[in-house]
């Protein structure tokens, strides 16, 4: 490979909005055949919205999104901000949560008024030992059925409520995927959340297979079976929990939007919010290679 062109080909990607990291980030992507894709801030906006409040019980809906709002506050996840943000608009205060954890993939714990919360899906519930009530369980699934996210709220060991967030789809993903489709590439759907939700994103976008319920700890386990299997991987991600994939890809690539870890991760990083800088990115690294061969 001669480097001259690898040179003008990382060049002419900094005019399209595409960072190449060196000319090994552009030799790689031009022999990709398969794109993972992120689905929260990768695929949808991660601008998200918090819909309806549900209380289970007297408490209220204001006294649910108090306690929410309490430990998401110090939460960094798009679900959490959406939740402050909404808590926020309707007025309600809140006291400072202490000792907030995260626990990647489920949700948030802290301590409100001395009082154990819990921040999350079923599965933090589930394993805090909390019960999660059928009127729950019907949230979480209405939430599904649209593709949008129930965040079930627990108080001192008992399902309490639920909060209805919903993300939108970036209008370029459809586009996006069928010119990887149209290029050879094969696409896949990765994330954290629930089947039923990634599926209607995964149809609505186009992917050829979607892979769903996936813990962070877990994204770069998916990336290495697909090696195993032959296959040459480029991750797209945005960096919030998704950093080890993107290292562990042959290419990893990094919308914009994406935390630093991301972007230190990252061999690519694609600053056009417009999602059709995958394909161009990709083209590109095959025109290069074709040049020099
Ligand atoms: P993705 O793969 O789409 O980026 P994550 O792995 O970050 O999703 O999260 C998976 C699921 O864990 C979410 O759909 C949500 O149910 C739950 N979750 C994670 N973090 C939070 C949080 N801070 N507040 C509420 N729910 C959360
Ligand atoms: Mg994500």
């Amino acid at each position: 490979a001669t480097p001259t062109a690898l040179m003008v080909g990382v060049g002419r990607g900094g005019q399209l909005g595409i960072l190449i990291k060196g000319p090994d980030a552009l030799e790689a992507s031009g022999v990709i055949d398969t794109v993972v894709l992120d689905k929260t801030g990768t695929l949808t906006t991660g601008e998200m919205t918090a819909g309806e409040v549900i209380a289970f019980d007297d408490a209220g809906a204001e006294a649910v999104l108090a306690d929410a709002a309490a430990v998401e506050q110090q939460s960094e996840h798009p679900l959490g901000r959406a939740v402050v943000v909404r808590a926020h608009a309707d007025g309600p205060t809140w006291p400072r949560a202490h000792d907030v954890t995260a626990v990647p993939g489920r949700g948030a714990s802290g301590t409100v008024r001395g009082v154990p919360v819990l921040v999350g899906n079923a599965a933090l519930l589930d394993e805090a030992g909390v019960a999660v009530p059928e009127e729950a369980l019907a949230a979480v699934e209405a939430a599904s059925a649209v593709a949008a996210n129930a965040v079930l709220v627990a108080v001192a060991g008992r399902c309490v409520g639920a909060i209805t967030v919903a993300d939108e789809l970036k209008e370029s993903a459809p586009e996006a995927v069928a010119r990887l489709k149209d290029m050879g590439l094969r696409t896949v759907l990765l994330t954290g959340d629930r089947e039923v939700a990634a599926r209607l994103i995964g149809d609505r976008v186009g992917v050829d297979e979607v892979v769903a319920e996936v813990l962070p700890t877990d994204k770069a386990a998916v990336i290495e079976r697909l090696q195993a299997e032959g296959r040459r991987v480029a991750m797209v991600g945005d960096g919030i929990n998704d950093a080890a994939a993107l290292a562990s890809a042959n290419l990893g690539l990094a919308v914009v939007s994406g935390t630093d870890v991301a972007l230190k991760s990252a061999d690519i990083i694609l600053v056009r919010q417009n999602l059709n800088v995958i394909p161009d990115a990709i083209a590109l690294a095959r025109r290069t290679l074709r040049t020099i061969k």
